[in-house]
């Protein structure tokens, strides 16, 4: 007996089986639909390039329905500013907006193939989150974290009860991107104990299909980019802080004299100085070595809600 069935039914099939496959997307064109998670500078960031440079679906979580329409209206000004530098037509620009789905609940993964978190760097909010995703995303699903510190063993190891039980935790792993996202080309790439090796080339795999080029680093605190970065912000801080230069000194100095397109204090405002504070703690605390002791000045600008650039105020003044 023969039966017909619509094309309709045959995508949702496909896409139904797909969601049930357990085999990683070791190519990039084996992932269709990426989750971002947190729509700050750096998930929008993230998904932009995804959706401009991989050509994928991207599904943008954030908690905050405020946050998300911040970062989709940042996406819109920033895709203009490439059509009108002839980077990109109106009718690609539109193709990319359309790839974009803003929601608000972890629950719309249930279709990615692949995720990356994005969300402010506590490890308790990441391990809740990786938590979830393991239930909620399909079992092929590469689980990916932007963290700029945090043990990916421990981000890994918040997705079972039994540590024994390596089917999530085989699939975490850390895509670092630097900020801004469409203008760094480096990512770091950073397995945990439980990482498979399928994983590792699905994430390089993607992030060459993002247009970036991926390092490799250990699980250690600070990875490479934060463990040489994080220490020369603070000591620069420390400078402010004990007179040995004002702000326009110690940027200058380091701005002209090491050609590099900012000074520290200006890019620990672009960075986010709670970010800035976090990894130094992480790098404190976790080798409990003293020449990682954040600066009491950082400390204090984090507390008065000085935050940089996303706050408005930070060593330099934003409004
Ligand atoms: P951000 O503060 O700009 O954005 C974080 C976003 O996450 C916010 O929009 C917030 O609303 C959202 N969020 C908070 N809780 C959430 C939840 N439970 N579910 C969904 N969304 C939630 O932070 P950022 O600068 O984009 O940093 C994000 C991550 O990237 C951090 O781990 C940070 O360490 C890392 N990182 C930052 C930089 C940088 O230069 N800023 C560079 C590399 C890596």
């Amino acid at each position: 007996m023969a039966f017909a069935i619509s094309r309709r039914q045959v995508v949702r099939l496909s896409s139904q089986l797909r969601c049930l496959s357990t085999a990683t997307p070791a190519r990039a064109a084996d992932v269709k639909r990426l989750g971002v998670v947190g729509a700050g500078q750096m998930g929008l960031g993230i998904a932009l390039v995804a959706a401009t440079k991989a050509q994928v679906d991207v599904t943008l979580i954030d908690a905050s329905e405020t946050a998300l329409n911040k970062g989709l209206a940042f996406a819109d000004k920033l895709l203009a500013k490439d059509v009108s530098k002839s980077k990109l037509t109106q009718a690609e620009a539109d193709q990319v907006r359309a790839r974009l789905s803003p929601k608000t609940s972890l629950d719309e993964l249930g279709d990615a193939d692949f995720v990356i978190e994005a969300v402010p760097e506590i490890p308790s909010l990441k391990f809740d989150i990786f938590a979830k995703l393991a239930e909620i995303c399909p079992k092929h699903a590469i689980l990916a974290t932007n963290t700029s510190s945090i043990s990916i063993t421990r981000i890994a190891a918040a997705t079972t009860k039994d540590p024994k039980d390596t089917s999530a935790s085989s699939r975490v792993i850390s895509t670092h991107f630097m900020n801004p996202v469409p203008v760094q080309k480096g990512v770091e790439i950073i397995s945990g104990l439980q990482t498979s090796a399928e994983t590792v080339e699905a994430a390089l795999n993607f992030c060459r299909a993002m247009g970036k080029i991926p390092s490799v680093s250990a699980d250690s605190p600070g990875f490479l980019a934060n463990r040489i970065l994080m220490p020369y912000i603070n000591e620069a801080i420390i400078c402010l802080e004990t007179g040995v230069g004002d702000r326009d000194a110690i940027d200058a100095i380091m701005k002209n004299g090491t050609n590099v397109p900012m000074g520290p204090l200006q890019l620990a405002d672009f960075i986010g100085l709670d970010t800035c504070l976090a990894i130094m703690k992480v790098l404190h605390e976790e080798t409990g070595d003293s020449k990682y002791r954040p600066s009491v000045l950082l400390r204090k600008m984090v507390d008065a809600g000085w935050l940089g650039k996303k706050s408005g105020k930070g060593f330099y003044d934003y409004t």
